[in-house]
Order: structure tokens, then C-alpha cells, then sequence
């Protein structure tokens, strides 16, 4: 009978008979179980820790049953079911069902064999495709729940802080049996249902897949399945009408985003990976051309260590190439805030993890769910071997639209990387006719490239594909009207991108993520542990390299320094330091800083020892003196304070040589000491010669001139050091966002507690200090320091912080007009606007810097350095530091509590190049070392110098498995190309370029010159140079 040309019934007509809600008792869905039976016992055990399964199985269960719950958050519940299958449904598929609102894995002969989580659409464990009778009718599973969702526990909505008291429910837990030819049909008319819906009325595809769908319901008598194979006819006859060469192609492939801690601490995480990949190796075991793309060398390890048996299952498949090692680095960090040096570690350690455990280095970067994309990262991939890169968090951004999801991405040095932002917009697809239509649609480089990439399965907390997503996308491998949907892998997606690349175009710069712009600010002691930790790392992997090279018999810490890079590298994760995270997992990453700092101080101080041996141990004739280390590569003549022996603090100037050592000997006299005045008005001048501040009786800068040549920095009638409070309300996302409207909402701080005093006289040093009352109850006390001979202003501020949804800053209004300032970067830096012209430039309103910004016009600029801070921006002529943010939501008690950070201004003649401004930040973050010592004399010893201040040395620390060698590795910092020599007197070898995996490169041979080693660079490049010693 033909069929009534009426849309909206026949729609209508098979949606229903696809509903879990309507009509069940007589349409398809309604038959996908038949006979059930509850298992023949169920007990359990409660802890409140994450045990393993030898040890929860030799626990005491007690009885439990469904419909019970289980709490609170973060226990954990083991169940043991027993169950028992009636002889009755031999020939049928039995399926275990749990359904539970708590993350489950199931155990089966001690191994985990299965993860649960309703939230991932996985609630069945199939226990038979088919019952035999000689297959055992009896067995025991065990479930482990944790007492936690896919996304923790959010009191309310998803990212509110955990409810302690959340308790899960365990709503189902049964034996049934499983209809497939049931399903297969639902599978059909689903994917039939929503061509019909989505192709649009204009297709004619879209009522083929209507009257097939109807024909099917027409034919199918769900009461006997005999009737199913002629429906499914109907269906396949459609699915099988092949598309025309030129459709475009879908790569799919499994994925599963697991936040290494997020709503949920990093002890969560590891049941997570295991629950998420257990079940796509179980996945693959049936269908073998599942393909499954999985990053973050740390989650792989901690699978290693934890299950064992799961792990070499999935080294199996790695070999097969379907289970895929991707991103290259030990987790997916942050893109913005992590140093350089950092950064190469994550690949450093990523890559040779990967090596390691599976016989090759990843070829692709991966980091879809980061916050924007260091300028920089093109080049730290290329150097770690690798060309692609693969992300979509921009198509998150609020106000622009990214014009690209295929394009080469140029980075500060000119290296470029193919890069793919899967044109879906998401790393979660499911395998649905929406999601295949929107990537061909949305993909705004249709035209230059006929590929996309296509990631399913459940993602952020874990969960990964299903069998239904691939059941899904089996229909639509080459279906007329639909894009060819292919299980692929990475390398082949970009094999066939890099062919087609020749119409590419390139985005050069940073990759800005506009929103989550709080995330350079929140959670201040998380950043204020990176960036000291990351110094800490740097100072013993000198100061150790150093021993080695003066006492072969010294022991390089490499595993323990392994250790603890792995710790840093972990909290770089992109919600850790980002600080979007909640609580618990805030106290586990200042426990790793903790433990860094002590480890690194013990550290460096057998590595001091060894290196200074001969200063340190006490003498016939011993006299009291102090060693003083520079861990940088420049000549420092700083102000250092020492305890004297009678406990009190003794200055003194001292100038000590690159990357080496110096003893104080006879006081150091300043060419002219601090000056430091209070006049009539309260307000108090300070000179040293080099600069000179006028401040206010609340500590704000009316005037900070260079005595040199007499410039005036402050603009007439405005305040430097001018803090603000803002109101920080975002829409959402609250330790993430900082909108725009923010600004409309600045509050000068202006209630004195504690006038403008004077703490120190001058000489070589002078110091003043004054409190402030900021908002309704938090304080901040700040002291003012101006050293000898030092070009910049120095503030140590306290901040006893307790506000809600407010945003301190920190202003410097400057006399310099620019259109453009300058932020440093990873090895580097680049120009941002100061204006807000187009949508482009006002969507950067609030940016992240490293160690300085800089606002300087033609012969002159003022920089402002910072010792923990990453947020800043540069509007007009107003340079602001981000200090302080109070958000709620993950962590209620983000940021509450004592706060200490410093941060200096300088005023500077000709460029922030020509002026050190480089060079002053670093030695801001990297103070001089200061060690009690026992003789009086010893020469000025330097390890290595560099002859070009725009060469900067930025690491020394032993080469991977070669005790005998060490690599150090510098970089251009000006944006210049110059040739500059690496001088050391330490016994060198042999000398040879490398990549950043330390691997030589070819003719990357140096000769050893009477100069030293010569190193040509261009803008911004990283050299890494790889020294054997002699010895
Ligand atoms: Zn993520």
C-alpha cells in the first residue's frame, strides 16, 4: 500500500515506536529484554579507601540489596554477586545489568573486566552471546562502586563543590536475557529516524529514510521476531546506496578525555583510566576494528603500576595498532601558564615514556580541552619529533569565531605544525547522524580538505565509546546522502590531510582561547608552587650538573629528580594549574609542591656541598665569610641578605659571576647608596642612583623617574601601584571566567590602615611599608624595596584574603603611548594590542604573561616583573597585574587565606632588549644563593657564560641515560638572529646539537673553539646542545 505523504505522523509513527517512554508494552523497544532473575545473593563491603581487589575480597561483606544506597561521597562500595542463570535460556544472550548512579567496575577472576557508569551509557556486562550447556550457570562477580559520578559529586550542578554527603543508589542488579535482533532494529530505524528528521525537506534522501523507516514498522510484527530479518532488509537495502567520489570522509576514532583530576581528586583517576579502558579492550575483543586514540603517559603509568594484568592487555593491542599512544607529553597540560623548560619535560618524559612502553614515540600532539596555545608550541613540537597537532577547545571561544579547523600553525620562530580541530566542535561524539552532518557542515576549510576527524565516546570523566556508537557508525560507512564515516587513526587522518595540505592557509601566533581568562589568576598557591618548583628544579639540575662535572664521583639525583619533575609535570594538568578544580584535589597539589621543595632543598644542598666542598668545610684558621651561588647565566651584582653570626641579618653587595660562585670577601661599597627621605606631606622619596620614587602615604607611586636621563614614568596626576577591586561574576563558569563586564565594576583601593612608614634607612637598601584595607574584610600590607645599584622597584605584598566573587589588581598607569605591549612567553615573547579596535583585539582583555610585560615606546618603557602571577593585561597606557580572585565554584574556599607575592616596576631607556629587562626578571625569580662558608679568599669561578645578552641559558641538567653528558639549553630571547659563543672551563669532550628528546642531530657536530662553542640563532630559536665531558 503506498504511503500517505503525511511527514509529521509517519515521523511521529516510528519515533514512537522507538520510545522508552510511550508505549512500551507494544512497540520494538518495549521487546529489547525478555526473562530477568535477580542475582542469587548480593553482600558488601564498605571503606573509605580506594583499596585493591585481593584486599576487598577478603573483607567481611554483609548483606545488601537493591534499592539501597551508598555513601558518602568518595567511599567506596565492594559488592560480591553471586549469580545463577536458568538452564531455561540456553541459546540466549545473558547480560548482568547494573544500574547505579556511582562509577562500578566489575571483577571477574580478579581481573577487572568491565566498567559501569549509567552516565556512560554502560550498564550491561554481557556474560554470553549465546548460552551453552556446558558453559557454567554459576559464577561470582565482584563490583567496586565508587561512591562518585562520571563527574564527581556537585552539590546542584556539575562544577558546584562536592556534597560530602551525596549517596548513591544501586537501582538495579539482575540477570537478563538480551534480544540483539531487538536491537539491531532499533539501531536501523534510529539512524533511518534521524536522516528522515535531518537531512531536511529539500533532500530527497530524507523521505527514502522516512518510508523505509514506516515500511519497517509496517513489516515488523514485534510480537515474532521472524518478522525482523524482512524489516532489516528494507534498512540495509538503503544503507547500502553508495556515495559519489567526492564525498567527504570521517575518521573516526575511539577516545576517552579523562581530566586527571578535576571534580574528583587524582586517586579517582587511576579507577578511572582502568574502568574506561578495561571496557574498550573488552570492546575490541569483538569488534577488531575499534580504533582507540589515548593520551597522558602519567594515566598510562598509573595503570601499569595499579593492574597489571590490564595493562599488558593493553600493550597487546598497542602492538596491533588499535589501542593508540597519542599527545606525546606526561599529561595534557596547560597550553598557557607552564615555563618552557616545562614544557619540553612534559615531551621529554611523554615521549620517552611512550618509547619505552611501546616501541615508538607519538607523531601527534594532542590537547583538545586546554586553555589556550602557547605561541610557542609549535616549536617544542617539532623539537620532540613531532608535526601534527590535534585540539578543538577553540571553538569554545565567546566572542570570535576560529576561521579554521585544517591550518598550518606557525609559531614565534617561524616552525609551523599541521594542525585539526575536529570540525564537530567536541572530543565526545556519538556516533549520530547530528554530530556526522555538523562536521561536514561546520568544517570551514571544506573545499581545501575532504577529512575530518570524528572522536567518540564519553569523555572528561572518563567512559569512552560504546558498542552502539560503532553499531551506529557501521550504517554509515558509505551511505548516500551521509559523509563516508571510516574507523581511522591518527596517523592515517593526517597522512591523507598532509597530502591535500597544498591549499592549507596558516594562523600565525598564539592560539587565544577567548573565555577561562581566570584561569591565569585563580588558585594563587598552585601557581605560586609551579613557578617556584619549577625554579627549584632548575637550580639542582645546575648546581648538580656542575658537582658532577668538578667530582665524577658525585651522584646525579637523576630518578629522584625524575620523580619530582613527574610531580610538577602531573600538576600542570589542565585543571590543576589552572585552578578549576576542587578542593581535594588543590591539598593534593601543594602536598606535591611540598614535597618538591623539600626534596629539591636537600637536593641542593648535597649538591652545594660537593660543588663547594673545599669552602665549606671548616679550616685550621676558619674564618666566617659567605658563598654566594648564581644559578643564572649573567653577572649578578645584587643586594644579598645574610644571617650574621648573632642571628641578625647583614647586607651586603656582592657580584658574583655567571653560572658560578663567589665569596664575599670586604663589604662591596655601592657607588651610591639608597637614599630614602619623608617630607612634610607624609609622602616619602627614594633614590639609588639609578631610579628615583616619589610615594604617597598609601604607597602609591606618584612619580618614578630614571635619573639617568630624568623621564618621568607616571603620568601627571595619576597613581602608580594603584590596586583595584573588581566584581567578578561570570555567567557559569566561575574559577574559570573573568567576563568582560568586570571592568565596568573597578573599585580604587583606597581605605588606609597603616600610613606610608619608613622600615629601612637606605644604604644599601632602603624600605618602606604601609596596609590597606581591601573590600569589606581582607588586608594587605606591602613593603617597598629599593637596593643598590637595582633598576627596578621591588613590592612584597601580604594579602590576608577573604572575599567572595571580587578580583584584586594591581595598576600601573605609565607615560609611554604604544599600540602594542609586550608579554613574555615560553623562550620567548609577543605583542598583544593595547587598544581595543576590533573584536579580536577587546576579546583579549585579560591575558597571561610569564615572568614580565612591557609597555615601551621608541627609547623608553617601563616593565613590570613578577615573581608567581600569569595574569595581566595592557590597556591603553594602564599595565595591571591579576593578584587575586575569589570564586566559589569547584573549590568554595578557593584562594581564602594568606597570600605573599612580589612583584617590580622598571623604568627603562631604549628597549626592554637593550635595557635587561629579560635578564632583571629572571633574577627576580631566581634569587642569589646564600651559604654560610669557612675561608677567606677563593677565586670568582663561572661555569659557563654566554657572550650574547640575547642568548639566554635556560637549563643544565644531565642527559637522559648518559651519566658522562649533559645538555644545556639556550635560547634567543630578543626576537633576533645572532651568533653568540657558549664559554665554559669545565672538560668538554665532545659537542653536538640535539633535539629536545636529546636525540643528536645530523651534522650537529660542534667544534671546540678557544672561544668556546659557537651557536647561530634565528628569532626565538631553541638550541639544545649536548656536552660530553672528559672525564
Ligand atoms: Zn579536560
Amino acid at each position: 500500500m503506498a504511503a500517505i505523504k503525511h511527514r509529521r505522523t509517519a515521523l511521529e509513527r516510528v519515533e514512537k515506536f522507538l520510545s522508552d517512554t510511550y508505549f512500551t508494552d507494544c512497540n520494538l523497544r518495549g521487546r529489547l529484554f525478555g526473562d530477568r532473575c535477580p542475582p542469587a545473593s548480593l553482600s558488601c563491603f564498605q571503606t573509605p579507601r580506594r583499596i585493591p581487589y585481593q584486599e576487598a575480597v577478603a573483607q567481611q561483606f554483609g548483606p545488601a540489596q537493591v534499592g539501597e544506597s551508598f555513601g558518602p561521597t568518595w567511599e567506596t562500595c565492594w559488592f560480591k554477586v553471586e549469580l545463577s542463570i536458568p538452564p531455561a535460556w540456553a541459546g540466549r544472550e545473558v547480560h548482568f545489568v547494573w544500574e547505579s548512579d556511582g562509577e562500578g567496575m566489575v571483577w571477574r577472576d580478579a581481573q577487572p573486566v568491565q566498567g559501569l557508569t549509567k552516565e556512560g551509557e554502560k550498564t550491561s556486562y554481557i556474560l554470553t552471546r549465546s548460552l551453552k550447556e556446558s558453559e557454567p550457570h554459576s559464577l561470582t562477580l565482584y563490583v567496586e562502586l565508587a561512591c562518585n559520578g562520571l563527574f564527581g559529586a556537585g552539590k546542584g550542578s556539575m562544577i558546584a563543590p562536592p556534597d560530602p554527603d551525596r549517596r548513591v543508589t544501586l537501582s538495579k542488579a539482575e540477570l537478563v536475557v538480551f534480544n540483539r535482533d531487538v536491537y539491531e532494529l532499533l539501531v536501523d530505524l534510529e539512524i533511518l529516524l534521524d536522516m528522515a528528521q535531518l537531512l531536511g525537506e529539500e533532500n530527497q534522501r530524507s523521505f527514502q529514510a522516512l518510508y523505509t523507516a514506516n515500511q519497517m514498522v509496517n513489516v515488523c510484527d514485534v510480537t515474532d521476531p521472524s518478522t525482523f530479518p524482512a524489516a532489516r532488509d528494507l534498512a540495509a537495502a538503503i544503507f547500502s546506496q553508495r556515495n559519489g567520489e567526492s564525498q567527504h570522509t570521517i575518521h573516526a576514532m575511539g577516545h576517552c578525555h579523562i581530566d586527571s583530576a578535576w571534580l574528583w581528586p587524582y586517586e579517582e583517576t587511576i579507577r578511572k583510566c582502568a574502568r574506561s579502558w578495561v571496557t574498550v579492550v573488552h570492546l575490541m575483543e569483538h569488534n577488531p576494528e575499534l580504533t582507540f586514540a589515548c593520551s597522558q603517559a602519567q594515566q598510562f603509568q598509573w595503570v601499569q603500576s595499579c593492574y597489571p594484568g590490564l595493562y599488558a592487555r593493553i600493550r597487546h593491542l598497542a602492538a596491533k595498532g588499535q589501542f593508540i599512544p597519542v599527545g606525546g607529553t606526561w599529561v595534557e597540560m596547560d597550553g598557557n601558564l607552564p615555563s618552557g623548560e616545562s614544557m619540553v619535560r612534559q615531551f621529554l618524559q611523554g615521549q620517552r615514556f611512550f618509547q619505552e612502553q611501546f616501541g615508538r614515540i607519538c607523531t601527534e600532539f594532542w590537547l583538545p580541552d586546554t586553555f589556550g596555545y602557547s605561541a610557542q608550541l609549535p616549536q617544542l613540537m617539532r623539537g620532540s619529533g613531532i608535526r601534527r597537532f590535534l585540539t578543538q577547545k577553540l571553538s569554545w571561544n565567546l566572542v570570535n569565531s576560529f576561521p579554521h579547523h585544517t591550518f598550518f600553525w606557525e609559531g614565534i620562530d617561524g616552525s609551523q605544525v599541521l594542525t585539526h580541530f575536529p570540525p564537530g566542535d567536541s572530543y565526545g561524539m556519538q556516533g549520530r547522524v547530528a554530530e556526522v552532518l555538523k562536521t561536514v557542515k561546520n568544517n570551514k576549510d571544506k573545499g581545501r580538505v575532504n577529512h575530518s576527524a570524528f572522536l567518540f565516546g564519553f569523555g572528561d570523566g572518563g567512559g569512552g565509546p560504546t558498542q552502539k556508537m560503532l553499531d551506529r557508525m557501521k550504517r554509515m560507512r558509505d551511505t548516500d546522502g551521509l559523509p563516508r564515516v571510516q574507523i581511522s587513526t591518527p596517523d592515517q587522518l593526517f597522512s591523507v590531510l598532509e597530502k591535500e595540505s597544498s591549499q592549507l592557509c596558516t594562523w600565525v601566533g598564539e592560539l587565544f582561547l577567548e573565555l577561562h581568562n581566570g584561569t591565569y589568576t585563580t588558585q594563587a598557591q598552585i601557581k605560586k608552587g609551579n613557578r617556584e618548583c619549577e625554579r627549584i628544579l632548575h637550580d639542582v639540575e645546575v648546581l648538580s650538573s656542575l658537582a658532577v662535572a668538578q667530582d665524577s664521583a658525585f651522584q646525579y639525583p637523576a630518578s629522584q629528580l625524575q620523580q619530582l619533575w613527574r610531580l610538577l609535570l602531573l600538576n600542570q594538568f589542565h585543571d590543576v594549574l589552572p585552578g578549576s578544580c576542587i578542593q581535594l584535589v588543590v591539598e593534593d597539589a601543594l602536598q606535591y609542591y611540598t614535597e618538591i621543595r623539600r626534596a629539591g632543598a636537600q637536593l641542593q644542598q648535597e649538591a652545594v656541598q660537593c660543588l663547594c666542598r673545599d669552602l665549606l668545610q671548616p679550616q685550621a684558621c676558619s674564618t666566617h665569610s659567605t658563598l654566594v651561588l648564581n644559578t643564572l647565566a649573567w653577572e649578578r651584582t645584587e643586594v644579598i641578605a645574610s644571617p650574621g653570626p648573632d642571628g641578625a641579618e647583614t647586607l651586603a653587595l656582592v657580584t658574583v659571576p655567571s653560572m658560578g660562585y663567589a665569596l664575599v670577601q670586604e663589604p662591596f661599597v655601592p657607588p651610591q647608596p639608597v637614599a630614602v627621605r619623608k617630607q612634610e606631606d607624609g609622602s616619602i622619596t627614594m633614590e639609588n642612583g639609578v631610579i628615583a620614587v616619589c610615594l604617597d602615604t598609601m604607597g602609591r607611586l606618584t612619580s618614578l623617574q630614571l635619573l639617568d636621563s630624568g623621564r618621568e614614568s607616571v603620568p601627571d596626576g595619576c597613581y602608580a601601584n594603584q590596586f583595584a577591586l573588581f566584581d567578578d561574576v561570570p555567567l557559569y563558569w566561575d574559577a574559570w571566567d573573568v567576563m568582560d563586564y568586570h571592568l565596568q565594576t573597578r573599585k580604587p583601593v583606597t581605605t588606609l590602615l597603616q600610613p606610608l612608614e619608613i622600615t629601612l634607612a637606605g644604604g644599601l637598601r632602603g624600605s618602606v611599608s604601609f596596609s590597606l584595607q581591601v573590600g569589606k574584610s581582607s588586608t594587605l600590607t606591602q613593603e617597598i624595596i629599593l637596593d643598590a645599584t637595582c633598576p627596578y622597584l621591588r613590592f612584597l605584598t601580604q594579602v590576608e584574603w577573604k572575599e567572595a566573587h571580587k578580583f584584586l589588581k594591581v595598576e600601573f598607569p605609565v607615560q609611554v603611548r604604544s599600540t602594542n605591549a609586550t608579554y613574555e612567553i615560553q623562550f620567548g615573547h609577543l605583542q598583544r594590542p593595547t587598544h581595543w579596535n576590533t573584536s579580536w583585539d577587546w576579546a583579549r582583555f585579560e591575558v597571561w604573561a610569564h615572568k614580565w610585560l612591557d609597555l615601551s615606546e621608541h627609547g623608553f618603557g617601563v616593565a613590570l616583573l613578577n615573581d608567581c602571577k600569569y595574569g595581566a593585561s595592557a590597556h591603553r597606557n594602564v599595565l595591571s597585574l591579576s593578584l587575586l580572585r575569589a570564586p566559589k565554584s569547584p573549590d568554595a574556599t578557593a584562594d581564602i587565606g594568606h597570600h605573599q607575592f612580589t612583584y617590580a616596576v622598571m623604568p627603562h631607556q631604549g628597549s626592554f632588549q637593550e635595557a635587561g629587562v629579560i635578564q632583571q626578571a629572571y633574577n627576580l625569580n631566581f634569587p642569589l644563593h646564600v651559604v654560610p662558608a669557612s675561608r677567606a679568599q677563593c677565586p670568582a669561578w663561572s661555569a659557563f657564560s654566554v657572550s650574547s645578552p640575547a642568548v639566554v641559558l635556560e637549563a643544565v641538567k644531565q642527559a637522559e641515560d648518559r651519566p658522562e653528558a649533559v645538555v644545556v639549553r639556550l635560547y634567543e630571547a630578543h626576537g633576533s638572529t645572532v651568533t653568540a659563543w657558549l664559554q665554559t672551563p669545565l672538560p668538554v669532550k665532545e659537542a653536538m646539537l640535539c633535539d629536545l628528546l636529546e636525540r643528536p642531530l645530523a651534522q650537529g657536530r660542534l667544534p671546540l673553539e678557544q672561544q668556546g662553542l659557537r651557536l647561530s640563532f634565528t628569532p626565538f630559536r631553541v638550541l639544545s646542545v649536548l656536552l660530553v665531558w672528559s672525564h
